[in-house]
């Protein structure tokens, strides 16, 4: 069975782990650089982007976390995660990641939407709209030729792939519907079972 990681630093890590389960995946909780050696694929949850910025630094994680994803292991960033994947976050010099080919804006839904619900279709992912959860949510700007873009809110990005790099702005794990996990696991099998 493949076994995915979920950052555990900060954010809504049970909630992922629990939709991850759901679908049929082990779920490794990573917080030391030796998890990193278990997992098939790294879901990178939301929370604060800076604050998980310097953690994955303080806690030794930030070499490894490239690395496997530099070597094509599957990842999974939402809200806080996509920033933390981006290559430039729009008006300021700290890049995290930066293994996406990505330029975001953070906060970009303004303090009058804190947080709202909107169902938005999302190419790859078959039958009704998904319901996206934004909270404090960030969007992507502009994407590099290979990234596609899966879905978006009015003009702006909310979910992209990029090979084996996936993103959206929103939270999958804080709704009930566990079509977004099922889609990064099969991406994840697919990696680790190539047929
Ligand atoms: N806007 C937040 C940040 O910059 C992300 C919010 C979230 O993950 N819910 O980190």
């Amino acid at each position: 069975m493949e076994r995915v990681g979920v950052l555990n630093v900060q954010g809504a890590v049970r909630e992922h782990a629990d939709h991850l389960r759901r679908v049929g995946s082990e779920v490794v909780l990573v917080k030391h650089p030796e998890d990193l050696q278990a997992i098939d694929g790294l879901v990178i949850p939301g929370g604060e982007s800076t604050t998980i910025g310097k953690l994955i630094r303080k806690y030794g994680l930030y070499d490894g976390i490239r690395e496997r994803i530099e070597g094509g292991m599957p990842v999974f960033g939402t809200c806080a995660g996509l920033i933390l994947l981006a290559k430039k976050i729009e008006g300021s010099d700290t890049t995290h990641l930066g293994v996406m080919d990505t330029v975001v804006d953070r906060n970009s839904f303004g303090r009058q939407r804190e947080s709202f619900e909107a169902d938005l279709p999302i190419s790859e992912i078959d039958g009704d709209a998904f319901p996206c959860v934004f909270i404090r949510a960030p969007h992507i700007v502009s994407t590099g030729a290979d990234v596609s873009v899966l879905a978006t809110y009015g003009e702006k990005i909310v979910a992209a792939r990029q090979g084996n790099r996936l993103v959206t702005a929103f939270h999958p794990e804080l709704s009930d519907d566990l079509r977004m996990h099922a889609y990064f696991l099969d991406m994840v099998r697919k990696t680790s079972q190539p047929v």
